[in-house]
């Protein structure tokens, strides 16, 4: 079972992905955590490049280029073996960050980040996805003080308002493959919500 997190800065994906997972291990289940970008040694190299605020010159292309390597990378080695093993594999972020980010945020054409993101992941596709919704004035405000803080200032406003229509719009054409939820709501609130989701989904 493949279950993605999604959603703007500061939004607690991060904290939920850890708290389902720990859920699951106490239900008996094989559960890992895993992220994008950075999460293989390849991908944590790339974390550092496309996160580095000396890389704002990276064009949209090679930073499209870089987060589908980092995808590749990430599937064949940790998400498509763990899932053929039977476990049940939470990522904090996927395919539909890149869409999000590279297509909405940096103006690539929808249509050519899908083709370049369904050829990384040869077509995998989460069984569910979590989207943590959150306005970005609050989600800036909340990641304000992270080390990344820098590089995020150097994106406006209307950057990230792209960013939250375009998960908002991925979430409301497929309904049944998501679960969309406030990230203003309390974190124990949002963990009983996915709780709930997720043993539907188990059970299924
Ligand atoms: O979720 P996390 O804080 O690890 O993401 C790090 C940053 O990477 C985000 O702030 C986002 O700006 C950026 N990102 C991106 N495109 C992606 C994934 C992440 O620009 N596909």
């Amino acid at each position: 079972v493949f279950i993605a997190f999604e959603g703007g800065e500061g939004a607690g994906k991060s904290t939920q992905t850890r708290r389902l997972q720990e859920w699951l291990t106490e239900e008996g289940l094989v559960a890992r955590t895993t992220r994008e970008p950075g999460g293989t040694p390849l991908g944590a190299k790339i974390r550092a490049i496309v996160l580095d605020p000396a890389s704002a010159g990276l064009s949209p292309r090679s930073e499209a280029l870089l987060y589908a390597a980092d995808r590749a990378q990430h599937v064949h080695d940790v998400l498509r073996p763990a899932l053929d093993a039977g476990e049940v594999v939470i990522t904090d972020r996927f395919v539909d960050s890149s869409l999000a980010y590279q297509g909405a945020g940096r103006t690539i054409p929808m249509d050519d980040v899908r083709s370049i993101s369904r050829w990384a992941t040869q077509g995998l596709q989460p069984d569910l996805t979590v989207l943590l919704d959150l306005p970005p004035e609050v989600g800036l405000a909340r990641a304000r003080g992270r080390a990344a803080a820098d590089r995020l200032e150097s994106e406006s406003l209307e950057f990230h308002q792209r960013v939250r229509g375009t998960f908002r719009a991925l979430a409301e054409a497929q309904p049944d493959r998501y679960l969309v939820l406030d990230a203003r709501r309390s974190p124990d609130e949002l963990a009983a919500a996915i709780r709930t989701r997720v043993s539907d989904l188990l059970q299924g």
